[in-house]
């Protein structure tokens, strides 16, 4: 007879029950499968633990006198890149589509955890083990809500797959390479894209309705480099709305907690990270970590343009005030922030500046956010190139 393993006599919680990190909890899925049993180490707001997993994925730890790995994580490489045939409606180019379906058609993989949308709401997720293709193409565009894509865990181990492609986001990846070993895997490939500002399909909800005139057709929208929201609408019509004129007054509450205490913008356990943040306009930014990673971009590189990745300006005043703003909840009147955008977008910083543009904003961010509402949490949960990389600024005192 054989002795399940020790994770197999657990059982996954119910949905809508509540989760062992409370409201920090992003829904990542594991909880919903027996995988539970590991959730004290494995879970990213309950036990933050880079450099450790770090070792394990890349075979060493960021390394914090370099500025590109505080920022951009263990890597072997950055590139720009894009698709020659971009896929018609994908978030960008598609890139992580194409990866998905040639990891199946090359016989890399059996199976690949994507998110599709459920058949009633386009922006609804639902986790797939895709098998074909096919199935990779329909989870393309992203769904921007909290997805729970280790929910399917349970399904992996029970159908007995044994090479497998996981499409995720940090917090998910996190917690998935903590039970990575368990798995019974013989290979996992683990392609990541960047997240930050993600939100409950409620919170969306209002995001669209608080941002966007016609709130119902939007069908894409993206935070681009050029410092304005982009929603693309059924009609094929794009809307532009600067940052700057954001009712951040409104929207302070709609983006999730456990958003607003991820420092893991760049999803640093991934083998490849595809986002587009330190890229030119229309064009994806690529990390390559390790060489799974490198394994996985050569499989799409004969359908790709590429570029070098470039920086330039110098962000640190335009986060600096954006610090003050942002806690004081100020809105400026539409026609102001039409003007601050074009200025900004004419001589504000661009390529990895604007990446880290983004990040600095966002950690400053969540850094007095964690201080505010888990203080106790404060010394553990901040890792060390966070606290690098918020150590450049003033902050407010309370
Ligand atoms: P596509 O080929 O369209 O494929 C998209 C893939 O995303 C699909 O495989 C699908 O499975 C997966 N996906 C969709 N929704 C989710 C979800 N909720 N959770 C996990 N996986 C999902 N990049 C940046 O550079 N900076 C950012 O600030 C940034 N913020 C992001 C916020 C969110 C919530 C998400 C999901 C992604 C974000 N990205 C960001 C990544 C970027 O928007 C693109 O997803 C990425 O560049 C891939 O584009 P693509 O055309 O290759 O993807
Ligand atoms: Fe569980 Fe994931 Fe929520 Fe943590 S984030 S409590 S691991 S579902």
């Amino acid at each position: 007879m054989t002795v399940p393993a020790p994770h197999q006599k657990a059982k996954g919680l119910k949905p809508g029950s509540p989760r062992p990190a409370k409201e920090l909890c992003s829904d990542c899925g594991l909880c919903d499968t027996y995988y539970i049993h590991y959730v004290k180490e494995a879970c990213a707001f309950i036990n933050q633990q880079f450099d450790h997993l770090e070792e394990q994925t890349h075979g060493r730890h960021r390394d914090l006198g370099k500025e590109d790995e505080v920022y951009f994580g263990v890597h072997e490489k950055m590139l720009t890149a894009r698709k020659q045939e971009p896929i018609p409606g994908a978030q960008w180019t598609g890139i992580v589509s194409t990866i998905g379906c040639e990891m199946l058609n090359k016989g890399l993989v059996e199976g690949v955890v994507c998110v599709q949308n459920t058949p009633e709401d386009r922006f609804q997720p639902q986790v797939v083990i895709a098998k074909t293709p096919a199935e990779v193409l329909a989870a393309k565009v992203n769904k921007p809500t909290l997805s729970p894509n280790l929910s399917v865990l349970e399904e992996v181990e029970k159908s007995g797959l044994k090479r497998l492609l996981v499409i995720g986001v940090g917090c998910q990846i996190q917690a998935l390479r903590a039970v990575e070993k368990q798995l019974g895997l013989e290979k996992l490939y683990v392609l990541g894209t960047p997240c930050v500002d993600n939100v409950s399909r409620a919170g969306l909800q209002k995001f669209l309705e608080t941002t966007s005139k016609s709130p119902d057709t939007v069908v894409y929208y993206e935070f681009m480099q050029d410092f304005r929201v982009h929603f693309k609408h059924e009609d094929g019509s794009t809307e532009l709305v600067p940052f700057f004129g954001l009712k951040t007054n409104q929207l302070k509450e709609v983006f999730a907690p456990s958003c607003m205490s991820c420092f893991d913008y760049v999803n640093g356990l991934a083998d490849l990270v595809v986002g587009y943040m330190g890229a030119p306009f229309g064009w994806q930014w690529l990390v390559v970590r390790n060489q799974t990673g490198q394994e996985m971009l050569d499989l799409v590189q004969d359908q790709l343009n590429v570029g070098q990745v470039d920086s330039s300006g110098d962000r640190h005043q335009a986060v600096q005030q954006g610090i003050t703003a942002y806690d004081k909840a100020v809105t400026l009147p539409m026609w102001v922030a039409k003007i601050m955008g074009l200025v900004i977008d004419k001589i504000g910083p661009t390529g990895l500046e604007y990446a880290r543009f983004s990040i600095d904003s966002h950690f400053t961010r969540n850094y007095l956010y964690v201080k505010r509402n888990h203080p106790e949490k404060l010394a553990d949960h901040v890792p060390p190139f966070a606290q690098k990389i918020v150590e450049q600024y003033e902050l407010p005192q309370q």
